[in-house]
């Protein structure tokens, strides 16, 4: 799949507005400012594909882009806003869940964490869902063109350890979107799932 050629389909203030549930899906989620609007602006070549830096607490859709045919890219809006009221937080976190758990054309979750935080508790909660709906988890360390190597390499073995004991298909690679660090081997692997 070439991913340069992914173009905006649509946009959904909820689940419930999603387009109908055919063809294939992957999904990508993270906290607000970890990386995801990058690293899909980078995976697809494009500068402004998804969005940069949205306004903390404003109210996000959930945007979808088609890499081909059928084939779609989910950006969830990101969590853990601090602003955001905790009802709300709870009420996001059910329908990602619901979301997960629901969707059949769903065949994998792409999770983005800031290397320097990694495995928030919502993180967790995200890559935690991903398997329990029994889908491949990719989890993307972001940023990594901020740390030294050494302490790069560190942060990825902690989180592959720590990942390991969630049980499930995980894979954690390093990425950056600045540098391109790891654009070729999620492509590849996302792109696997779209096509299986
Ligand atoms: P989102 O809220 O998850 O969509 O995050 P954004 O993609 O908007 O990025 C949040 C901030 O992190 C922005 O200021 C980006 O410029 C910065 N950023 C994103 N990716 C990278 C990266 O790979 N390296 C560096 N140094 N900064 C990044």
């Amino acid at each position: 799949i070439d991913f340069r050629r992914a173009k905006y389909l649509t946009s959904a203030p909820d689940i419930s507005f999603l387009p109908a549930d055919v063809g294939v899906e992957v999904a990508f989620a993270g906290r607000s400012n970890a990386g995801k609007s990058s690293a899909l602006n980078t995976m697809t070549d494009q500068k402004g594909l998804a969005r940069t830096s949205k306004t903390p607490g404003r109210t996000q859709m959930i945007n979808l882009f088609e890499v081909a045919e059928g084939r779609r890219l989910v950006d969830l809006p990101g969590y853990g806003f601090a602003q955001v009221p905790l009802e709300m937080k709870k009420k996001w976190q059910k329908a990602l869940a619901e979301y997960l758990e629901k969707r059949q054309c769903l065949q994998g979750l792409v999770v983005l964490m800031d290397c320097r935080h990694p495995l928030k508790d919502l993180d967790v909660n995200m890559i935690r869902w991903g398997i329990a709906a029994d889908l491949p988890v990719l989890v993307l360390l972001t940023k990594a063109d901020k740390l030294k190597q050494n302490v790069k390499q560190k942060t990825l073995r902690d989180v592959k350890a720590e990942v390991k004991d969630f049980g499930g298909d995980i894979t954690v690679q390093l990425f950056s979107s600045l540098k391109g660090t790891g654009r070729g081997e999620a492509i590849r692997i996302i792109s696997g799932w779209l096509t299986a």
